[in-house]
């Protein structure tokens, strides 16, 4: 067998390798998101609510405004969860509102 073949050989063992430590961190890290709580003190500033007709009573809140069509919510619309910088990318509900919404564009 050649140099050339060898070192290959030796490249794609160490790639690999990496890979396998690697790849149950990166899911660790995507399930470690939790998810924002009512009584947060973050949420409780921006008067965020797992369900929008419960912030109706706000001078903000206006029908059709959610979670999943705020520019900030960071998954797709059909998500019912998904991070929001806002909220220093705790997992905010699809359904949710908060007082920071500003559309998708
Ligand atoms: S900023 Fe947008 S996505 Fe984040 S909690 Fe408020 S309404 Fe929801």
């Amino acid at each position: 067998m050649s140099d050339h073949c060898d070192k290959g050989r030796r490249r794609f063992v160490k790639l690999s390798a990496i890979g396998v430590a690697v790849t149950p961190l990166v899911g660790r890290v995507s399930l470690a998101a939790e998810r924002l709580e009512e009584d947060d003190p973050v949420a409780q500033a921006l008067f965020y609510r797992h369900n929008a007709a419960d912030a109706s009573d706000h001078a903000l809140f206006q029908e059709d405004r959610y979670c999943y069509n705020c520019v900030l919510y960071d998954g797709p619309e059909d998500a019912e969860w998904a991070p929001c910088s806002a909220v220093g990318n705790k997992l905010v509900a699809r359904e949710g509102w908060c007082s920071v919404w500003v559309p998708r564009s």
